[in-house]
């Protein structure tokens, strides 16, 4: 059984409308498949929406008519062709799960990361979703619509989750700077929250940047080491967000724009220590010789 922090209208929606198949967006940590289970759990729930938590199905973790599928990991990760449809030596996957009856009344199956289907599970997942078998549910969990094919987002009931208020997020954590690194997303607050001492010092080497462009050999390491770092999904983007709200307005949103481009080139792979020389140049033709006064 599980809780989910704020989305109240998502909730609502779905609780009404029950769509056999669902595409739930937004950014790593905000819920997503929190949601996706809630969902599960209420369509199972013999109380219905919201689940109660006390039901036989809602006290069973991992539940029998829940599955969560995954991409392999890697540099590129992917789901495969054989875990949507049977295929020779495949093992389980999910028509076959989907088919058998459920143990309570819906069999509910999440694909996490759907924007890693590769195109022969993409074309497989086409035709479940064109004729999904009466209790299945199907719940697509992606971090935007466009990341996946167009035909499967046209047959799926669109849920879009936006970052949280940091009123709502405020109710599991008062640290400023660690609500400025979450975003928005319970998810990584949880996360930021257990690691807080790598949290701050994220922040310091962000500070330890703006304060040492005059010295451009120094500027480009830490510049290197923030990139590596947001690879690994610690994204310093936050703090550099905060730092220029100090500039005056027309520098500061230069600036954003400026971050915006780095935060999609990033994410596009792009080369890292190019990135850390365009960004220690960006910064240095906004800062000049002003020094930020802090973050
Ligand atoms: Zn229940």
């Amino acid at each position: 059984m599980t809780e989910v922090l704020g989305h109240d209208e998502a909730k609502a929606l779905l609780a009404r409308a029950r769509p056999q198949s669902v595409l739930i967006t937004g950014p790593e940590g905000v819920g997503r498949r929190t949601l996706a289970r809630w969902y599960a759990y209420g369509l199972n729930c013999a109380q219905g929406f919201p689940p109660c938590g006390g039901c036989k199905s809602c006290r069973l973790d991992p539940h029998p008519d829940l599955l969560e599928i995954r991409p392999e990991p890697g540099r590129r990760p992917v789901i495969p062709v054989e875990r949507i449809v049977p295929r020779e030596g495949g093992g389980e996957n999910l028509l076959e799960w989907l088919e058998a009856a459920p143990r309570f009344r819906a069999k509910v199956a999440i694909i996490d990361g759907a924007e890693h289907l590769s195109e022969a599970a993409a074309n497989a997942m086409l035709k479940l979703l064109e004729e999904p078998p009466p209790h299945a549910y199907l719940a697509l969990v992606a971090p935007s619509r466009e990341a996946i094919l167009p035909t499967l987002a046209s047959r799926t009931f669109w849920i879009r989750l936006a970052p949280l208020p940091e009123e709502t997020l405020k109710t599991l954590a008062a640290d400023p700077d660690l609500l400025a690194f979450a975003e928005g997303a319970p998810g990584r607050l949880f996360w930021a929250r257990e690691h807080p001492a790598e949290v701050r010092d994220l922040k310091a080497l962000v500070e330890g940047l703006l304060e040492g462009l005059a010295d451009g050999r120094a500027a480009l390491e830490n510049a290197r080491e923030l990139l590596r770092r947001a690879e690994e999904g610690l994204s310093p983007w936050p703090f550099f967000q905060r730092a220029f709200a100090e500039l005056p307005p027309e520098e500061r949103e230069r600036a954003l724009s400026a971050l915006g481009k780095l935060k999609e080139a990033h994410r596009a792979f792009a080369h890292r220590e190019l990135l850390a020389a365009w960004w220690v140049h960006t910064l240095r033709s906004l800062y000049g010789d002003r020094r930020p006064d802090s973050l």
